[in-house]
């Protein structure tokens, strides 16, 4: 007979190890899977100044490090493997991994987060942390009296920009086209706001600089005319897409991706099946709730088993 886990959790940001964390505290021996990028978004950033309990900066990399440990320690087996097909409509849910097994559960807790859109431009990984971001929360700070440019026309490069007029001195907002697709109230807090600089029909095509970010090519689209802007820190704003191809079909999700769970809760459409962090939140996406929807994946957990 094959061995029935009590709980099988999908991914490995601050979401799933919060949930193996309560979820092991609970006595349910909880298994999780980390997915190709062990530790999630947190690992390609580096100071990390807004999760709560450290004085000084922490490296992002550092912090999902001491989250697997903990979880470790406190009884969650870690598998490094990916899933590659769920079966979550049956009472028993079935999950294979790449490894070539096979894992069993009563509930599946699936924290498999999203990924910022980037541009795919050369050196784009090099300088993500040097100059480059998709995360002006989280990044913003550091950009104290200095020039910035932000990437984007929807809602996300609106707000980005907005909150980085705080630190910046100037934050331009350079767009592709010659309308911003953003809501009507945020074009009309940015085209108040003095930092705000628009650079409009404009793609970057070039990031420059030695280890830190120094300056962008940019092409404008009407003329073809190319343009070098010195700029200390560039924010990509184009979209995040949620990790969830391989729920599609079984779970109910929005038009972009995301996974539906009912309100103030992580229960998703199916029966024993729970979602936290990035995967259902377009909204706040950050380490800190993310976290907090784990802890709440794994309260529901227990309560469901119960
Ligand atoms: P979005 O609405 O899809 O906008 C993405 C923007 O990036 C668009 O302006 C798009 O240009 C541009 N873009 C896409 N690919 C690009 C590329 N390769 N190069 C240059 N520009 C590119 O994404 P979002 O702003 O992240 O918002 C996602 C969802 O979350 C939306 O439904 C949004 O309303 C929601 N959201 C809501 C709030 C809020 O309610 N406060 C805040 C943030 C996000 P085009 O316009 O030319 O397509």
């Amino acid at each position: 007979m094959a061995e029935i886990n009590n709980v099988i959790i999908i991914g490995s940001g601050p979401a799933g190890y919060t949930a193996a964390i309560y979820a092991a505290r609970a006595n349910l021996n909880p298994i999780l899977v980390s997915g190709f990028q062990p530790g999630g978004q947190l690992t390609i950033t580096t100071d990390v100044e807004n999760y709560p309990g450290y004085e000084d900066p922490i490296q992002g990399p550092w912090l999902m490090e001491q989250m697997q440990k903990q979880a470790a320690h406190v009884g969650t087996e870690i598998i490094n493997s990916q899933v590659t097909e769920v079966f979550l409509n049956e009472k028993i849910k079935k999950l294979n991994l790449d490894n070539g097994t096979t894992l069993n559960s009563k509930t599946v807790i699936i924290s498999t987060g999203a990924q910022a859109r980037w541009l795919g431009l050369e050196n784009e990984s090099k300088f993500q942390g040097h100059g480059l971001s998709a995360c002006a929360t989280c990044d913003g700070f550091f950009f104290k009296d200095k020039e910035v440019a932000v990437i984007g026309g929807g809602n996300s490069a609106a707000e980005e920009a907005l909150f980085l007029t705080k630190f910046a001195t100037k934050v331009y907002l350079i767009h592709r086209r010659d309308k911003l697709r953003a809501e009507k109230i945020l074009q009309e807090r940015l085209k108040q706001n003095s930092k705000i600089k628009f650079i409009w029909n404009s793609e970057v095509t070039k990031l420059n600089g030695n280890d830190e970010l120094e300056s962008i090519e940019l092409i404008d689209k009407q003329d073809n005319k190319i343009s070098n802007l010195k700029i200390d820190g560039v924010f990509i704003a184009i979209g995040h897409d949620p990790a969830t191809q391989l729920f599609k079909g079984q779970l109910k999700m929005d038009e972009a991706g995301y996974i539906i769970t009912d309100p103030d809760s992580t229960k998703t459409s199916i029966e024993g099946v729970f979602a936290a962090g990035d995967v259902k939140d377009k909204i706040y996406r950050q380490a800190v709730t993310a976290a907090g929807m784990g802890c709440m994946a794994a309260l529901e957990v227990e309560k469901y088993l119960d």
